[in-house]
């Protein structure tokens, strides 16, 4: 598999087996120059390699891309293709409301291609077809997304914005393109022939902030095909920045952030459940102090061991993984032991948690002072329940 390829043919640009697919989608209204002018820009000026285009219309749009694009393998698209030697793409037209094109996320009430976008039904509609199309192309990290902003209605431009500011990448990419008004004007103008003085057509890029490295809705699997609950969820999310939510503690010692069941190995359950017991008897303006913060000296001299030996007793686990409890234990462990023991499992929570400024509040973290140090959670104590029998582990 690595043996050293030739660079291919005289005249051809070597290309790496790893490189990414180049895919663009663009919404396309009854003005299909659009699509071959933003090609020529992106592939025969820009030198990006295309190798999918996705057309996103109404049936109208379908009719006059087939006729005037496609004309089966004769349409202007094909042309600029072979006049600029370009490798044919994979082109798609796809057309919102139709259940043959709908994203696999995507549940559609009825098979009823959009003629029109008039409704603020055909809007919806159209928002969460784009949302979950550029959803589901995004999870594919092999992918690189070209997004135009250029034709069709005005609607449909924002769309695609936002479904690549919530779900697009570093590498993804908006565009629009400006063409000059006599040519925009010119219904047989479809891209400039060769040998044109390059920057006839100017692809201006939109910058967009990408948001899924911050936001866990954008995430998990199930983020909603629905943008209006897409944008919900954001909302709560980004409220939860300046109101954390609840982190409980059920009876069975199930750990739960707002809604959210945050599933945990045995132990490091276990020890994030005693540092919640913890933190949730102090006073809610407490920064954190040896009271609700588990100090260093305290799991050094094993004296952690005995409520987490209390905690996986009221939790009846029988999980075989706590026998590693005994490296908190004070006859079977050294002081170095204990504290590596603590901060495996540490790292073990954070990683579950997340770094999303969202649960930043959730984590473990260690604080310092006089020269010592403490592990708890952040989270003020007040927003931290527990029940009762929980708590009193801490009872000495
Ligand atoms: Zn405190």
């Amino acid at each position: 598999m690595n043996e050293q390829r030739s660079l291919g043919e005289p005249g051809r640009r070597p290309r790496p087996r790893s490189r990414s697919r180049g895919v663009l989608v663009i919404s396309v209204g009854l003005s299909p120059q659009v699509v071959t002018e933003t090609v020529y820009a992106l592939a025969c000026e820009r030198g990006e390699p295309i190798d999918e285009i996705y057309m996103w219309t109404t049936s109208g749009g379908a009719s006059v891309i087939e006729r005037t694009l496609i004309d089966g393998g004769r349409g202007a698209l094909y042309r600029l293709f072979a006049e600029y030697g370009l490798r044919p793409p994979e082109v798609q037209t796809k057309v919102f409301g139709r259940a043959a094109d709908a994203p696999a996320g995507l549940r559609l009430n009825a098979d009823r291609p959009l003629e029109d976008i008039r409704t603020r039904e055909d809007n919806e509609l159209v928002a969460d077809t784009l949302l979950s199309f550029i959803r589901d192309q995004a999870a594919d990290p092999s992918r690189r997304l070209f997004c135009s902003l250029a034709g069709a209605r005005k609607t449909i431009g924002p769309y695609l914005a936002l479904a690549l500011q919530f779900y697009g990448r570093e590498g993804d990419r908006l565009f629009h393109v400006l063409v000059p008004p006599h040519l925009e004007a010119d219904r047989d103008f479809f891209y400039p022939p060769p040998g044109s003085p390059p920057g006839l057509i100017e692809l201006v890029e939109v910058p967009v902030a990408l948001l899924r490295e911050h936001l866990d809705v954008l995430n998990v699997p199930g983020s909603p095909s629905s943008y209006s609950e897409l944008v919900r969820r954001v909302e709560e999310e980004l409220s939860h920045l300046k109101e954390p939510p609840l982190l409980r503690i059920g009876n069975a010692l199930e750990v739960f952030i707002g809604e959210n069941h945050l599933r945990l190995p045995a132990l490091a359950r276990v020890v994030y459940v005693a540092l919640a017991a913890r933190r949730a008897r102090c006073l809610p303006e407490c920064p954190g102090c040896d009271r609700c913060f588990v100090p260093v000296a305290e799991v050094q001299d094993a004296l952690l061991h005995q409520p987490l030996r209390r905690l996986v007793a009221l939790g009846g686990f029988k999980d075989h993984r706590l026998e590693t409890l005994s490296r908190w234990s004070s006859s079977e462990s050294t002081m170095e032991d204990r504290l590596r023991a603590l901060r495996e499992t540490v790292s073990r929570i954070n990683r579950e948690i997340g770094d999303r400024p969202g649960r930043r509040a959730f984590r473990v973290a260690r604080i310092s002072w006089d020269g010592s140090s403490a592990y708890g959670i952040q989270l003020s104590p007040e927003r931290i329940v527990v029940p009762a029998a929980v708590t009193s582990v801490w009872d000495s």
